[in-house]
């Protein structure tokens, strides 16, 4: 068996214990950017007058705002 002081085990302790927390942190980013990929994938950003509006499943559609055809590409994040 290795000998541990006891200094040495409360700092593994730790340091596992932040390990873990770094790791959740990192699941619950991954998580937040999954849903809100999936919610912006159907938004359309207008061109002409910056308006955003949803658009199911045509390439190109008509903004309700101005009217001026765009084409379907992902918003940029605000
Ligand atoms: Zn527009």
């Amino acid at each position: 068996m290795i000998p541990v002081s006891l200094s040495t085990l409360v700092m593994l302790g730790m340091a596992l214990g932040i390990a873990l927390l770094g790791v959740l942190w990192l699941i619950a980013v991954w998580r937040e950017r999954r849903d809100e990929k999936r919610t912006r994938a159907d938004l359309v950003s207008c061109r002409i007058c910056g308006g955003i509006y949803e658009n199911t499943d045509k390439k190109i559609s008509a903004c309700p705002s101005c009217g001026s055809l765009n084409e379907s590409s992902r918003p940029r994040p605000i």
